[in-house]
């Protein structure tokens, strides 16, 4: 295939024989290939508001920016794009951070419960309307896992971030926890929306897919939001079930093993 790529190493036996060695370099070269991608694609990212913030800078230093009404429209933008770049800038260091940490294992224990009343309470309490489509139910008691608290913290709200961006006003957001099986737990995410087509699901956690760039945008998404899930859930050796239908809703799922002993802290 175009994409196969072979190293060919030729060498000599003791006997004078020629050794023609082929060694299949397939793998590290789709490593490297999106290890560019992944720095052309921030790169272009961070330029493009960057672009707008000192074009408006200009403006703003010239004779338009003393007519307090532009003045105010124009800082406003600005601080929109400079929120941007931060929310962008912080999910590069949350993924080299989360990368880093890949073969630690998390090692204190957590109440998933816990943490999801948490995260819901902290929504409630942040007051924006699309927070109070938020519902929680919990199915199973004793649900606690082997984790890194930031890090499951950051899975709900990416989870329920999604969910709350992509469904439609109004609709319930529900995130259930309950047991898959005897040894592992299920963390649910539904939402009634857009839906994704089947074909864009297995790509859904490559950095920066998003089935509707321009939608994604509007509504402050980074692009990363899943590719920090899908790590987070690797390491705390889960998996990741997105189930959905198109202008019906989605269904984003994690399962990861239950801890087998709880540590009780004094
Ligand atoms: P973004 O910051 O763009 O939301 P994510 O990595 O979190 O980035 O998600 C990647 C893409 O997956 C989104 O741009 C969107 O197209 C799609 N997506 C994620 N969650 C949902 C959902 N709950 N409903 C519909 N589409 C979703």
């Amino acid at each position: 295939s175009p994409d196969q790529r072979w190293e060919m190493r030729v060498g000599e036996a003791g006997d004078g024989a020629r050794i023609v060695q082929l060694i299949d370099r397939t793998g590290n070269y789709a490593a490297e290939r999106m290890r560019v991608d992944f720095v052309a694609n921030a790169s272009h990212e961070l330029r493009t508001p960057l672009a707008s913030i000192l074009g408006y800078v200009e403006t703003l230093s010239e004779e338009a920016g003393e007519d307090p009404g532009i003045r105010a429209r124009f800082l406003k933008v600005m601080f929109d794009e400079a929120r941007r770049m931060q929310r962008l800038v912080e999910d590069l260091i949350s993924l080299s951070r989360i990368e880093a940490e890949k073969y630690r294992t998390p090692a204190e224990t957590i109440d998933l419960a816990m943490l999801a009343e948490d995260i819901r309470d902290e929504l409630a309490r942040g007051g924006s309307e699309r927070a109070r489509d938020v519902s929680l139910t919990i199915q199973t008691e004793g649900a606690l896992v082997a984790g890194d608290r930031a890090q499951l913290s950051q899975l709900l709200h990416n989870l329920i971030g999604n969910a709350m961006k992509y469904g439609r006003p109004g609709t319930p957001v529900r995130v259930t926890l309950g047991r898959d099986g005897e040894r592992m737990l299920r963390l649910a995410i539904e939402d009634q929306g857009d839906g994704i087509a089947p074909e864009h699901i297995p790509r859904l956690t490559e950095r920066f897919y998003r089935v509707d760039a321009g939608r994604s945008r509007s509504l402050g998404g980074t692009g990363l939001g899943l590719a920090i899930v899908k790590h987070i859930v690797e390491r705390h050796r889960g998996r990741l079930d997105i189930q959905s239908r198109v202008g019906v809703g989605t269904t984003v799922a994690v399962v990861m093993p239950r801890a087998q002993t709880a540590v009780i802290k004094g």
